[in-house]
């Protein structure tokens, strides 16, 4: 059975859902049949990509406030914050009185960029750890049990050299603030399971809940439309969208940290996963806890294969017929040489793989940034 009421659609609360991996999952839960309600704050996301969406899904967003006034359409949109007790109450409350109470949540919002969390460790823990424990509470009394966490593969800190392709039972060992904010957030998920300290990822659960911790590699890319996709603040900190806004002119040069790492170009090597393959990896999961006993599990999303950083860089030269300006500079502190899932569970659990390819990757990557150069900032719908 998918979701309490009936066997194909279920009402979801989807937090973050504007943001970039958000935004994506949300078009592939529509697609799929399902009812959406997006709880998100915009701290790093405007409305435009969720009205893109709607466009995308052919559905009309409707925007409604927490205590919802009227009732909830394919796609409804609720402008709060996860920490806002009475916001979730309010929401979980007006979507039961209209008869569509919530399933199930993915629970995407939270704060991400590593180095910011160095800088301001108390409000990584108060939206990523306080926020995940606010809007558990607000589940747990509303009766909804089941939950999609976003994790990382941060948590796996410097993989041991033996560990690669990671597995979900190497070492948790994370080394800033994001990480730490997550590995916590997880472990409350573990509690509430019933299932604190073990390690094994697949585990029957206790009180009802089911719930997926999935932690994600590298996501990249964007819809193949170019309508939607990744839109970071200022300068980008990943790869991936810098590549591209240096192939678009919007910056000279890539800086390349480290060429003396132990990988076959000396680059840094870490496993990029197109979010639309992420995207589905959540609908999988999803469907997987609705079909199933309570149960935690716990599922690496990514391709099982490793890119490193001059890899990536021919990738998209080619992709875009540009040359991507770059200089080699020092390893940028807190780095690992080799990040690369093992992906074989998420595989056997879900029967889910990644479908798309680097290539794939870049062009779609390279459609969204040709397409939209100051990503939704000057966008018109
Ligand atoms: P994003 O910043 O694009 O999306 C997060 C969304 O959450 C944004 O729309 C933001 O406005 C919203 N938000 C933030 N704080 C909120 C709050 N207090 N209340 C309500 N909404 C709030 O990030 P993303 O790349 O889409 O990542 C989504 C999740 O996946 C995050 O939890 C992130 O830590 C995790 N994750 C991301 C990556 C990645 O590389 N993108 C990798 C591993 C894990
Ligand atoms: N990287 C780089 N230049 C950049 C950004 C990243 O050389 O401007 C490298 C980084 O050292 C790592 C890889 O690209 O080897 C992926 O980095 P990203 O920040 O995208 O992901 P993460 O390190 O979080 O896996």
């Amino acid at each position: 059975m998918l979701g309490d009421r009936d066997g194909s659609m279920a009402q979801l609360l989807i937090t973050g859902g504007a943001g970039f991996l958000g935004s994506h999952t949300c078009l592939v839960l529509l697609e799929a049949g399902h009812q959406l309600l997006v709880l998100d704050d915009f701290s790093n996301s405007s409305a435009i990509s969720l009205e893109r969406v709607a466009e995308l899904a052919g559905v009309p967003l409707q925007r409604d406030q927490p205590t919802l006034k009227a009732t909830p359409e394919a796609f409804t949109l609720v402008e709060g914050d996860i920490r806002d007790t009475q916001c979730l109450d309010a929401l979980f409350a007006s979507a039961k009185a209209f008869g569509q109470p919530i399933d199930a949540v993915i629970h995407f919002a939270g704060l991400k960029a590593v180095g910011e969390s160095v800088q301001q460790p108390l409000r990584y823990w108060d939206v990523n750890v306080v926020g995940t424990q606010r809007l558990l509470t607000a589940m747990n009394f509303h009766h909804c049990r089941t939950i999609v966490f976003s994790s990382s593969a941060t948590l796996y800190g410097y993989p041991h050299p033996n560990q690669i392709p990671i597995p979900e039972t190497a070492p948790i060992q994370p080394i800033n603030p994001y990480g730490a904010s997550k590995h916590a957030a997880e472990a409350l998920l573990a509690d509430l399971a019933g299932c604190s300290g073990k390690p094994e990822p697949i585990q029957a659960s206790s009180g009802g809940w089911r719930i997926a911790r999935l932690r994600y590699f590298n996501p990249v890319g964007a819809h193949p439309s170019g309508r939607i996709g990744e839109d970071p603040n200022g300068i980008p900190n990943n790869l991936f969208p810098f590549i591209t806004q240096v192939a678009v002119g919007r910056r000279p040069e890539l800086t390349v940290f480290g060429d003396d790492w132990p990988t076959p170009d000396g680059t840094g090597v870490r496993d990029y996963i197109h979010v639309m393959d992420l995207a589905e990896g959540h609908r999988e999961a999803l469907h997987s806890l609705l079909n199933s006993d309570p149960q935690l599990l716990t599922l690496n999303l990514g391709s099982g294969q490793g890119a490193s950083v001059l890899g990536v860089v021919k990738a998209m030269e080619a992709t875009s017929q540009r040359a991507i300006p770059h200089r080699i500079a020092p390893r940028r502190p807190g780095d690992a040489a080799i990040t690369v899932a093992n992906p074989t569970l998420a595989a056997q659990q879900l029967h889910w793989r990644t479908q798309r390819s680097l290539t794939d990757i870049c062009r779609d990557g390279w459609a969204w940034q040709q397409d939209n150069p100051n990503g939704y900032g000057e966008a018109c719908l």
